[in-house]
């Protein structure tokens, strides 16, 4: 008997995602206020399965990020590659946003998304305290690396797992012997990271469902220029700036890397967080396009941590929009500054949801804009928090690839290969 072909996981993630949206939808405008639904249905087996699903992504981030960076710094053969690793990943991040941001407020001054906008007398926004960029640093450092564990402080755990790891290496025999239990429990862990991938449909269905009866297109009214143009910034630097720098610096054709990297923008479109999502861009980028585990261990959660392009290019879009709604000028002076504010404040946030209005708070404050205007774009960020996190999941994983190639690091033949890693994802 032949058996059925399987449909592929890409497929069945957007299956699901595609039924949610609809079913969300239909019971929105259909059945929104039965209370039966809402109770059993809406807040009852979607909210359930749904949290469940991010619950158990976010109980895989901790012990993923430090064994598997333990794993990937205690094979380095030379530990000072790591300070070069780092370097070349922060400045990578950091250019990358910049360019980010920089083509958001160009797109922007264009477009002018908040000329004839009436300022809402009921916009509101309590901002909340912005940490300082000493405080930033000192707090990269843990005082009990416990307590970071248990915090979930991503910085504070690579550090720890950094040193942890260039230790084990130092050490000799006792390293070595440790390292093989840390190899498999990185093995252990990445096949918990399969069993999730394989249930994410589900998890997915129930997030969208859930989502699209609390928001519909109506939300977007009068904001429609403003969300579409975040919208096309950051479709335009995930499909063209982030395949260039493919082509250009990691030298591989782009087409294969946005293939293999559907999956992990489906997971952070659906999450809204690059948290939630770092364990499968961690195995996206090590298993399905070749960079290797010491690179791929440290650069991916490193940047599910700093680096959010996407978040920078609704920042910059935002800003823009606010200034013209409150009816005030930006000169060129201010637009540098909300380029390096920007740039800055990603380093010291987490990737979860909603995140970036935070930080946008912080960017209004520096150029002297109200920090009340972030009331007026919260109804509609977010549909754009799902998208700026697939880009920013995608930025993460294109800055892996060039920092791996130009370390050497980057196996053309894993790249090339469609059916790499498939293997390991099986059940
Ligand atoms: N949700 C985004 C992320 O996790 C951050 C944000 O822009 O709010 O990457």
């Amino acid at each position: 008997m032949s058996e059925k072909k399987k449909l592929s996981l890409t497929s069945r993630i957007v299956i699901g995602m595609v039924a949610g949206i609809i079913l969300g939808t239909i019971i929105r405008y259909v059945a929104g206020d039965n209370a039966w639904v809402s109770l059993y249905l809406t807040n009852g087996l979607f909210d359930v399965v749904g949290q469940i699903f991010i619950t158990s992504l976010k109980m895989l981030v901790v012990p993923l990020v430090f064994v598997s960076l333990v794993v990937g710094t205690c094979s380095l053969s030379d530990p000072s590659k790591l300070g070069r690793l780092g370097g070349k990943a922060v400045g990578m991040y950091m250019v990358t946003t910049a360019i980010a941001i920089t083509f958001a407020i160009g797109s922007a001054i264009l477009v002018q998304p908040g000329s004839g906008i009436e300022r809402a007398s009921d916009a509101s926004f309590e901002p909340s305290e912005a940490p300082s960029v000493s405080e930033v640093i000192v707090n990269l450092f843990p005082d009990n690396p416990i307590n970071a564990m248990a915090e979930g402080n991503m910085l504070q755990i690579i550090v720890f797992a950094l040193l942890f790891g260039i230790s084990m290496a130092l050490v000799g025999k006792p390293g070595e012997r440790l390292k093989g239990f840390f190899d498999d429990l990185n093995s252990v862990i990445m096949k918990l990271v399969v069993i999730l991938m394989n249930l994410a449909p589900y998890g997915v269905f129930a997030l969208m469902a859930k989502l699209f009866t609390e928001i519909g297109v109506e939300m977007i009214g009068s904001l429609a220029k403003y969300f579409l143009l975040v919208l096309f910034v950051l479709l335009a630097h995930g499909l063209i700036v982030y395949p260039l720098f493919m082509r250009v610096l990691a030298r591989v054709k782009p087409g294969i890397f946005m293939r293999k990297m559907r999956d992990a923008q489906l997971f952070g479109f659906s999450t809204a967080s690059s948290n939630a999502t770092m364990p499968i861009t961690l195995e996206t980028v090590t298993r399905r396009l070749g960079v290797s585990n010491s690179v791929g261990s440290f650069t991916v959660p490193l940047g599910a941590t700093i680096n959010m392009d996407g978040t920078a290019i609704m920042q910059g879009v935002a800003t823009v929009f606010i200034a013209q709604v409150y009816g005030l000028d930006l000169g060129v002076a201010e637009y540098l500054m909300v380029i390096m504010t920007a740039t800055l404040a990603s380093v010291g946030t987490a990737g979860v949801p909603g995140v970036g209005l935070i930080m946008l708070a912080m960017v209004l404050q520096q150029v002297g804009l109200p920090v009340e205007g972030i009331g007026l774009i919260i109804g509609v960020d977010r549909l754009l928090d799902m998208t700026r996190t697939a880009v920013n999941v995608t930025g993460d994983a294109m800055v892996s690839c060039v920092v791996a190639r130009s370390e050497g690091d980057f196996d053309e033949d894993v790249y090339y290969d469609n059916d790499a890693g498939k293997k390991l994802e099986e059940l």
